[in-house]
This record gives C-alpha cells, sequence and structure tokens, in this order.
C-alpha cells in the first residue's frame, strides 16, 4: 500500500516579480520565510516499516536548499521570474534526478498563501 512520506523545509530569500502589472507591490524587491514541503510515495518496507529515511529525504534537498538560502531567487538561473509556482516546479526539477519517489512540492511564501506542483 502506497503512503507518502513528508518533510518541511524552511528558507529565507528575497525577490520582486518582473511581470506584474506596474505598481504591482510584488514589482518590488522583499523578501519571505518560504517554507518548502517535499513529498514522496511509496510502499511501506516490510522490515524497516518505512517509506524511505527522513535523513536521506533531507540530504537529498540540502543541496538545492543551500542554493536558495539568504539569496535573491531572481539571480538563479531558471528563476528570472520566481513565483511560487515557478520555484516549486524548479525544486522538482532539481530533486526528481536524486528522488524517483518524489510526488509533490509544496512551497509557501506566507502562512496562508502557497501552491502545490505534482510534476
Ligand atoms: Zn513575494
Amino acid at each position: 500500500m502506497a503512503t507518502t512520506l513528508f518533510k518541511d523545509f524552511q528558507f529565507e530569500a528575497a525577490h520582486h516579480l518582473p511581470n506584474v502589472p506596474e505598481g504591482h507591490k510584488c514589482g518590488r524587491l522583499h523578501g519571505h520565510s518560504f517554507m518548502v514541503r517535499i513529498e514522496v510515495t511509496g510502499e511501506v518496507d516490510a522490515h524497516t516499516g518505512w517509506v524511505m529515511d527522513f535523513a536521506e529525504l533531507k540530504a537529498a534537498f540540502k543541496p538545492i536548499w543551500q542554493r536558495l538560502d539568504h539569496y535573491n531567487l531572481n539571480d538563479i538561473p531558471g528563476l528570472e521570474n520566481p513565483t511560487s509556482e515557478v520555484l516549486a516546479a524548479w525544486i522538482w526539477q532539481q530533486l526528481k534526478p536524486q528522488l524517483p519517489e518524489l510526488s509533490a512540492v509544496m512551497v509557501k511564501e506566507t502562512c496562508t498563501a502557497g501552491c502545490v506542483y505534482k510534476g
């Protein structure tokens, strides 16, 4: 039976959205405490009793986290227009080769707003 496991990560970063209408507040440089939830889906191993070691999930995301934390997202190739939607898909593209069990990437840029990308 497939089970989904998730781990939440947090990072601070600056961004602005270059394609919003003139005068839109998101066009100005500002920062967020981003939350990223990485989900993996797989079978629960009969011996270990888990889908995956959380440490393995954390290790797979770490190099991506290091590229994001305390950076201006607009400076990162592929994130020239760093909306939550674009960021979630970008994280998926970086992570999927290392983590084939990846089933969703959630990005929240505030406590109440975010998006989910499922490939
Ligand atoms: Zn923003």
